[in-house]
């Protein structure tokens, strides 16, 4: 039975602004410098091919570049000059790719870093209220859980780690459709609780909901915008293709 308590009881739900954020890797300009906003409870889809800067992004934002420029806002408190834990402390969470849970370690020992990171308890009625089969698991090695749960967990972590806003990436990647409907089911009703969110995916995926904006990333750059409307795959294909002729 799915615990009660919920990310709502947390506080009310923050704005992120990310205004003229870059990033290089040595000479290498790895993201040019880009304005997002994804307001309280609000959800941004981010959108590009490889090597489009996606991850650049949300590594930056997470404070886990070495040279970056710009500002990053969440709630009133500006956090650009705040190391990557100090960051995550403030609510910002970052879901990597490859998902960032601990192999060797049990479900609950990353659920308890989590925990740590935020200050608090581990809350296992919180984050059964939106996953709730991972208790199940919580004395298995990670190393053990299948693409899927491997997700859930990663989720569960930012959930124990009392996080304000989601920096999702690519969290469908090498998942089977339904699979991925269940990862958008929890993320689904986190958004619905609260809790923002800026989602990269390398296409235009249906969501639960249509994204607050859609930004569309491609060499570095921001190509295209959309409030509040779905990119679909044509669209998308023309879009890559005109950038690799102008690039
Ligand atoms: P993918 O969908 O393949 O993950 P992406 O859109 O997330 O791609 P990034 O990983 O942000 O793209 O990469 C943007 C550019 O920065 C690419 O040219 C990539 O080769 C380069 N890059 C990424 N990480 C590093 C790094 N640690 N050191 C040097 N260059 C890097």
């Amino acid at each position: 039975m799915p615990g009660k308590a919920t990310v709502k009881e947390r506080g009310a739900p923050v704005g992120l602004d990310i205004v003229g954020v870059s990033a290089s890797y040595g000479r290498l300009r790895a993201l040019n410098p880009i304005d997002v906003t994804v307001k309280p409870g609000g959800l941004a889809l981010i959108v590009g091919p490889n090597g489009a800067g996606k991850s650049t992004l949300l590594r930056t934002l997470a404070g886990l570049t070495q040279k970056s420029q710009g500002d990053v806002i969440l709630g009133q408190r500006n956090l650009s000059r705040m190391s990557a834990p100090r960051r995550a402390q403030q609510g910002l969470v970052l879901i990597p790719e490859g998902r960032g849970t601990l192999p060797g370690l049990t479900v609950e020992e990353n659920l308890l870093l989590g925990a740590r990171l935020g200050g608090a308890p581990l809350d296992w009625d919180t984050i059964s209220r939106y996953l709730p089969r991972l208790r199940e698991r919580s004395w298995q090695n990670c190393a053990s859980l299948s693409g899927g749960e491997m997700q859930m967990l990663a989720i569960a972590r930012a959930i124990a780690a009392r996080a304000r806003i989601l920096l999702l990436d690519e969290p469908s990647r090498g998942l089977a459709p339904l699979v991925v409907g269940e990862v958008y089911r929890a993320l689904k009703s986190l958004n619905e609780d609260g809790l923002g969110m800026i989602l990269v995916e390398q296409k235009s995926v249906p969501l639960w909901r249509a994204p607050d904006e859609t930004i569309v990333l491609a060499a570095g750059r921001v190509i295209h915008r959309a409030a509040a409307a779905r990119v679909d795959e044509a669209m998308l294909a023309e879009l890559y293709l005109a950038g690799a002729r102008s690039s």
